[in-house]
């Protein structure tokens, strides 16, 4: 007998924190900060112990020239780092490490992460590829159908809107519940990526208007397949709809030739992640070990708040905003319409996939809901890739979790605009297709350099927010085609 894949990960995930509480237990609770490459061949390390003060080492040359003991509220430089990162980075590290004995969980910890991160490699591989086809395939597979401008106009505007409030309420839940302070406080995950990149992010926090600014400047790569390998998530998505639009608009065999192409790219890519995502239970093992082992239990209190983050965020959307909408632009009942949708809803929960869906909810909105064939033909193939407002929320939410855990404070406005349009995009790259999700964040993740090992977190609960999200997803989807019948001229829907 297999277990179904969620149960799998959900022993990879108990198993993994067994592993690292246990390990964690067995620590030594002595951190190693260094100061490296100060003039005149300096370096500074600061050695803590539970006793609440820091002594301090100063070498020159990687010779020890002095050594006192401090408070260690006075050393305010230098950052944490792992000891794998101390080997590699500094030999004075490394002689102190050897002095006062590695702690086990630390060293087990770096090789762990060094295996669960061949699972993140994985999904980083396939992201961009998936992104392209299955973006493009979306757009290109309206065909013909894209000349009706009218429709087409309506459907984007209302995906935009309502991913849009979709974003504000997850901004807002993460903010006002603050799940990744609730907790352990910051934690220090031992990435240098991580604190060195989100620091310039806080430290010189640029306006609004630049921040805007450098976003409409992605949208337009001035080298596309910079964009490529970067990859800059923005300007990827921009040229892939620009592609597709221009064939649409040359059509005939071009735009089918594509669209073929596209279509086929995004079937063997949708493969790949599938069989990556089975890997899924193994990743989770690794990578829970290791955060269990370096930051030790309180990583689970902070976890039970932010999966209520993403439910009040998921559930607001879904019961207020979304109904409010179909009452007063579709002029639809909002509770009649979910019970005709409701046989849709739930496949779309049980299989987290909204794709996998499509069939029962096409058949659902015109046979249950009384919407035109036309509408629904035409709102939600798009819409299964492209409007995603379940995963464009739990974008948002998870990321400015990851953050609060990282860095024990909220990241500043700035830096949130930027996970917010980046989260927007990433909903309309993601394949509607189970974890697909997960996939997409390691890119917001590396747009506001945040370690993406600290995805390991939430991976343990994403299953389920997953099911959640893609029953969102479906529903705004359904949504969407009763308010475009309702906007759209008799004449466009026969
Ligand atoms: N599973 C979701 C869907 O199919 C995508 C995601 O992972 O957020 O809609």
């Amino acid at each position: 007998m297999r277990l179904a894949l969620h149960w799998q990960i959900f022993w990879g995930m108990l198993a993994g924190a067994i592993l690292g509480v246990t390990l964690n237990l067995t620590a030594s609770s002595r951190s190693v900060r260094i100061v490296d490459g100060l003039p005149g061949g300096l370096s500074v390390a600061e050695i803590d112990d539970t006793s609440g003060r820091a002594e301090i080492r100063l070498f020159r040359d990687g010779v020890l020239e002095e050594s006192f003991v401090v408070d260690p509220a006075d050393v305010k430089d230098g950052a944490f780092r792992s000891v794998d990162e101390l080997r590699r980075q500094s030999p004075v590290a490394a002689e102190i490490y050897s002095q006062h004995g590695g702690s086990v969980a630390l060293w087990t910890g770096a090789w762990l992460k060094r295996v669960g991160s061949l699972f993140l490699r994985m999904l980083q591989m396939v992201a961009v590829p998936l992104i392209i086809t299955s973006l493009g395939a979306g757009i290109l597979g309206l065909g013909d159908r894209a000349g009706v401008g009218g429709m087409f106009t309506r459907t984007l505007a209302y995906y935009a809107i309502t991913s849009f409030l979709a974003i504000l309420t997850g901004l807002l839940a993460v903010n006002v519940i603050r799940p990744g302070l609730r907790g352990a406080g910051a934690i220090g995950m031992g990435a240098a990526a991580g604190g060195v990149a989100v620091a310039p992010l806080q430290g010189q926090s640029p306006g609004l208007g630049t921040i805007l600014f450098e976003q409409l400047e992605a949208l337009i790569p001035s080298n596309p397949v910079a964009a490529l390998a970067e990859p800059n998530f923005l300007s990827i998505i921009a040229f892939t709809i620009a592609i597709a639009i221009f064939a649409l608009r040359i059509g005939g065999d071009t735009a089918r030739r594509l669209q073929i192409a596209a279509q086929t790219g995004c079937d063997v890519m949708m493969a790949m992640t599938t069989a990556i995502i089975k890997l899924a239970p193994l990743g989770v093992f690794f990578l829970m070990a290791y955060v269990t082992a370096t930051q030790g239990v309180n990583v689970f209190k902070s976890l039970a708040w932010y999966v209520v983050a993403v439910a009040v965020a998921l559930a607001f959307h879904a019961c207020v905003t979304l109904p409010l909408i179909l009452r007063f632009v579709a002029k639809v009942n909002p509770r009649e319409f979910a019970r005709a949708m409701s046989p849709a809803l739930l496949m779309a929960f049980s299989s987290a996939s909204s794709n996998g869906t499509l069939p029962l909810t096409m058949s659902n909105v015109e046979k249950r809901a009384g919407i035109s064939k036309r509408t629904g033909s035409f709102v939600l193939p798009l819409g299964a890739t492209v409007n995603m407002d379940g995963t464009a929320l739990y974008e948002v939410v998870a990321v400015l979790f990851i953050a609060q855990l990282h860095n024990g404070a909220n990241l500043p406005l700035s830096a949130q605009v930027i996970v917010a349009i980046t989260a927007l995009l990433a909903s309309v790259g993601a394949a509607g297709i189970p974890h697909a999700g997960l996939v997409m964040m390691v890119i917001i993740l590396q747009a506001v350099g945040l370690p993406i090992e600290m995805q390991a977190i939430i991976l343990a609960v994403d299953r389920v927010l997953d099911m959640a999200r893609t029953a969102v997803n479906v529903w705004s989807d359904s949504c969407g085609c009763a308010v475009v019948e309702r906007l759209s001229p008799p004449a466009e829907l026969d």
